[in-house]
């Protein structure tokens, strides 16, 4: 009788795997597609610590899963728009595949990125929805002023607005790289920091051409994860 050696697990390759943090149903709360059924994938690490940041859970932990598990648990919940969110979702090479498998598969694709990171090789057919980090988010220095030039009409940039300054300055970097003939810009209050109905008052005494948005999900659920 011969002994063979049992054979090795088959190993997925690093950029084949994906560290997520939770894949789950909601409504989609913000951007142009506010109110769609979405199945968001939350990728695990981030690179970043914005001040009022509400995914700290998804900054470590999170389990390995390769592309296939990660499609299959997408199509699952059987809906049409899918979000790749974080985190940051680009720091993780894998990302840029599961965005392109996904719009193979049909799906109506967005990602939510901090816009430090390179947006240059994501896959043209996805919406991207990139911040701009204001002064008060503490992280300003990392925009990638660069990747403006990767944004398209479908496109939108977002700013968080915690206080009048960080308005100021979100109102002036509008006008300075004329974001509003490159893409659609949306100007948020920060949760908890800003009240709502001043930001919108603010937009409505400037006539500024952005769209102000509340963030559906934590109206309907407040900030319980994975909703
Ligand atoms: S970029 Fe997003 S996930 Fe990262 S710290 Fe800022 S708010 Fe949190």
């Amino acid at each position: 009788m011969s002994i063979h050696a049992p054979s090795p697990a088959p190993v997925t390759p690093q950029a084949e795997r994906l560290r997520i943090t939770e894949i789950f149903l909601s409504l989609q709360g913000e951007s142009r597609s506010v109110g769609w059924p979405t199945v968001f994938v939350r990728l695990t690490g981030c690179p970043l610590r914005c001040g009022y940041c509400d995914t700290e859970y998804a900054f470590t932990g999170g389990e390995w899963m390769s592309l296939e598990a990660v499609l299959a648990q997408v199509a699952s919940h059987g809906v049409h728009h899918v979000t790749v969110t974080g985190g940051e979702p680009l720091a993780q090479r894998a990302c840029l595949e599961l965005l392109t498998r996904l719009c193979d598969a049909g799906y109506e694709v967005s990602l939510e990125t901090s816009g430090a990171l390179d947006v240059a090789a994501v896959d043209p057919r996805v919406v991207k929805v990139m911040d701009l980090k204001t002064p008060a988010s503490g992280e300003a220095g990392r925009n990638r002023y660069e990747n403006l030039g990767y944004l398209s009409l479908k496109d939108q940039v977002k700013f968080v607005i915690c206080d009048r300054a960080d308005y100021e300055w979100a109102r002036q970097t509008v006008a300075t790289h004329d974001l509003t003939a490159r893409c659609e810009v949306l100007f948020s209050p920060s949760y908890g920091q800003l009240a709502p109905r001043d930001l919108a008052d603010w937009i409505v005494a400037d006539r500024l051409p952005v769209r102000f948005q509340l963030q559906l999900h934590k109206i309907l659920w407040g900030e319980e994860q994975g909703r």
